[in-house]
Order: structure tokens, then C-alpha cells, then sequence
């Protein structure tokens, strides 16, 4: 058959699909300059496909520029075409960057996190989601029996994931029927979005290429287990060494990562509106379910907001503070790893740069809002989180949330799920 290699070139969009375009492969030096035509109007595809509502009109141009640092080439070797695409980033037609890329959202945040401590950020995605290749057996939560009857499909996506230049952490049969969880090894931000999405993407693939699908919606049934994006992140001084521990600190932090994390609870109710930012996500954010409902820190508690993770036999105190870190645990797949993790890290560096304070022992949480609209209410009541945006960014980011919840306003928790589910 004749064939020629095409390349994708896209981003993971606010309403976290990746959305691009493809070329021939020999296209590609030239294309590293004009990457591919794009415009404004296709920020505001909701994840269901459709436009609902928009501030640009069908006018403007702009260009996804791919980043040659965030290039994949995974050949299957099984006569399918490879997983040939580059993440980018949305430019103005001079090359500067579109106010709305959300690659550049993160590198705000990684910035303000800078010129607020000099520090910078490590985290580590992982993702849960449903495998419809196997049958759903009840009991068999985390069983070998569960993790053999996946097959190959976790052979698959760990070798795609590391043929991909990612580092692959741990594969496991989850706790929900027919759930699976990844997770790849910890990264500067902008690369550990980039490898969630990658990782995300592999993982479709592998399925696909099985004839099924991983399923990340984060609420796949109502009634049903949650799938979680939990993002562990740790401070490091430009050096490297680690900036997250201090033996004597609250919850053994230290005082930057103290401020961090009061910083992020501060924010945790507005920046839920970006970080579980479908309606569904608030079906996964309620009790019994190993998902947060308060904007609460806690050691070694997988029902927080921000959970203080343990060490494991670390042979000493430099080793454990190394691997010392947190993990948010209010996010999911409908979210864009770069949004999410920007968000995270914005609402940390305010923290550090207001040298907010941890709650003290006692103190009630602030429960998490209940729906999107209320995430999106506080967000919009929030300055300093409207600050983060540009004004247009902003204003098209509540509007593409807004009309997505209009369209879906009718639908029943089973057949909302049900929709989330098909697109997710
Ligand atoms: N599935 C749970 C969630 O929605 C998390 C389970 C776990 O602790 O890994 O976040
Ligand atoms: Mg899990």
C-alpha cells in the first residue's frame, strides 16, 4: 500500500482534547517556523465538538508552532501508522505567543513561581481511566486477576510511554471496575504536561489499536468510581536540590512549600473551575469515593485536597528529601495538564508571595464547590485568579465553561456521565 508519513501538530485546548493538524513528514523543517494555520474561534470547541458560543467570530489566524522539545514518534510495528505528533504552542502570525495558548499559561506560572521564591517545580502525573478491553468482574479491585486480564494493554502503553522519551513510574488495576492507573516519572512543569498528555494520548492509542478505549472521563458512570488526575509536585532550587522538606515544618514542609500549599488551599475553590472544569467532575469530587470534597492538606490521606505523600525506606534524610512531595488530588482528565498544572502553581506562588499560612490544627476546610457553576462563580469573584489570564483569555475561558453547562443542562447525572464518557 502506498503510504507517507503525516505528523500532528496540536495542543491540548482548555477543553482538554487535543486539537491540531497534520502535514507530511517531510514538511517538517519549514513547518518547526510556520507550524499550522489555526485560529482564535477554535479555542472555544467544546469538548462535545461544536462552538456554542464565541468572543472572535470566525475571524483572525494564528499558528501552532510545534516545540521540538515535546516531539513523539511511537511506532507500533504492527503495520498501523506511528504516533507521530508534536505538541506546540499558539502563536501570533509574528511568532509572539496568543495571549490563550495554554503552554504559555504554564510558563506564566512558572515564572511567577520563580520571581516569587527562585524556585521551580517537579510533578508527576498520575492518571486513572477505564480499559473497555476487559470484562468487569465485581471484587477484583487491584487483583492479579484484574491486572492479567488487561492483556498486553499495559505492556503496550508502558513501552509506547517510554519509546516516547518518558519515563514510566507504575501501571496498576485500580480500585473502580475495569480501572486502570499510569504514571510517569516526575519533570520540569512544562515537560510533565507535555508527558501527561502524551501519556493520555498513548494510552487512547494502544486501546484503539485494540479495538477498545481507555476511557478518562472523570466520572464515567454516576454511580461509579472516579477516575483521577493526581499531580504530585515538589520545589527545587535552581541547583536542583530539593526545596520541599523540612523535618521540624508543618506536615514536615518547608517554609516555602508551607506557603506553597497554603497558597494553593487558598485558591482551591476558584481554581477547581480549571482543574475539574466539567460538570461531571463534581459527581467524582463527593464522599466515600477516595477524591477530596474540602479544600483540606492532610498527611498520608488519600481523601485530601492536598495529601502529604510518604517515603518509602528512604535509606536517608538527603534521599527523603529528594523524594518528598505532595500531590493535588483535585483534577481530572476533562482538564488540560497545562491549564491544571498552571493553575496549581500560580495559586502556590501567590502563596509564597503573600506568605500565606497553613490552617492551623483544628481548623474547619472550606468545602469544595459542589458544580462547575460555583467553581466558576468564585473564580470570577477572584482578582488574583482573573490576573493569571489575560482579559480576553479569561473572558473566553468562563464563556467556552459557561456554554458547555448550558447545552448539558437537561441531562440526568446517568446521562451526563454517559456523554462525558463518549468524548472523554
Ligand atoms: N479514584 C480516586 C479519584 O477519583 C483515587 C483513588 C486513589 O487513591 O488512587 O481520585
Ligand atoms: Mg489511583
Amino acid at each position: 500500500m502506498l503510504r507517507e508519513e503525516l505528523i500532528f501538530v496540536g495542543t491540548c485546548d482548555i477543553a482538554g482534547v487535543v486539537r491540531g493538524k497534520g502535514f507530511p513528514a517531510s514538511e517538517l523543517p519549514a513547518r518547526r517556523k510556520s507550524g499550522i494555520g489555526w485560529t482564535h474561534s477554535n479555542l472555544m470547541q467544546t469538548c462535545f465538538g461544536p462552538i456554542l458560543d464565541t468572543p472572535f467570530g470566525t475571524a483572525g489566524d494564528l499558528m501552532i508552532v510545534p516545540d521540538p522539545s515535546a516531539e513523539l514518534h511511537v511506532d507500533f510495528r504492527d503495520g498501523s501508522a506511528a504516533e507521530h505528533f508534536i505538541l506546540g504552542d499558539i502563536r501570533e502570525l509574528d511568532g509572539r505567543p496568543w495571549e490563550c495558548c495554554v503552554r504559555e499559561f504554564l510558563r506564566r506560572a512558572m515564572a511567577a513561581l520563580k520571581e516569587a521564591s527562585g524556585l521551580h517545580l517537579l510533578a508527576a502525573f498520575e492518571q486513572e481511566f477505564v480499559y473497555t478491553g476487559v470484562e468487569d468482574l465485581p471484587g477484583h479491585a487491584y487483583s492479579l486477576g484484574a491486572f492479567r486480564r488487561q492483556g498486553q494493554f499495559g505492556e503496550m502503553v508502558t513501552a509506547a510511554i517510554r519509546a516516547s522519551g518518558a519515563k514510566p513510574d507504575s501501571y496498576l488495576a485500580e480500585y473502580g471496575p475495569r480501572q486502570y492507573e499510569m504514571t510517569v516519572a516526575p519533570e520540569t512543569a512544562l515537560r510533565a504536561a507535555d508527558q501527561a498528555v502524551s501519556a493520555r494520548e498513548l494510552a487512547r492509542g494502544v486501546a484503539f489499536r485494540l479495538g477498545h478505549r481507555a476511557i478518562f472521563s472523570p466520572m464515567p458512570v454516576a454511580d461509579g468510581s472516579g477516575n483521577g488526575v493526581h499531580i504530585h509536585f515538589s520545589l527545587h532550587e535552581e541547583s536542583g536540590a530539593p526545596a520541599t522538606h523540612k523535618a521540624k515544618g508543618p506536615f514536615g514542609l518547608s517554609e516555602a512549600a508551607a506557603h506553597f500549599a497554603a497558597g494553593v488551599l487558598h485558591h482551591m475553590a476558584a481554581i477547581a473551575a480549571i482543574t475539574a472544569p466539567s460538570p461531571v467532575s463534581y459527581l467524582r469530587l463527593t464522599p466515600n469515593r477516595w477524591a477530596p470534597t474540602a479544600a483540606d492538606i492532610k498527611l498520608q490521606d488519600r481523601g485530601a485536597a492536598l495529601r502529604i505523600c510518604p517515603i518509602f525506606a528512604a535509606p536517608d534524610e538527603k534521599e527523603r528529601a529528594l523524594r518528598f512531595n505532595l500531590e493535588f488530588r483535585v483534577c481530572d482528565a476533562a482538564a488540560s495538564p497545562y491549564m491544571a498544572l498552571g493553575a496549581l502553581i500560580f495559586a502556590g506562588a501567590d502563596g509564597i508571595a503573600r506568605k500565606m499560612t497553613l490552617p492551623k490544627p483544628g481548623d474547619a476546610a472550606m468545602p469544595l464547590p459542589h458544580s462547575l457553576g460555583q467553581a466558576l462563580q468564585i473564580m470570577e469573584a477572584s482578582d488574583t485568579v482573573k490576573n493569571w489570564f489575560s482579559p480576553v483569555f479569561f473572558e473566553a475561558y468562563v464563556r467556552h465553561k459557561r456554554s458547555e453547562l448550558a447545552y448539558v443542562a437537561d441531562l440526568a447525572p446517568q446521562e451526563l456521565c454517559a456523554r462525558y464518557a463518549e468524548v472523554y
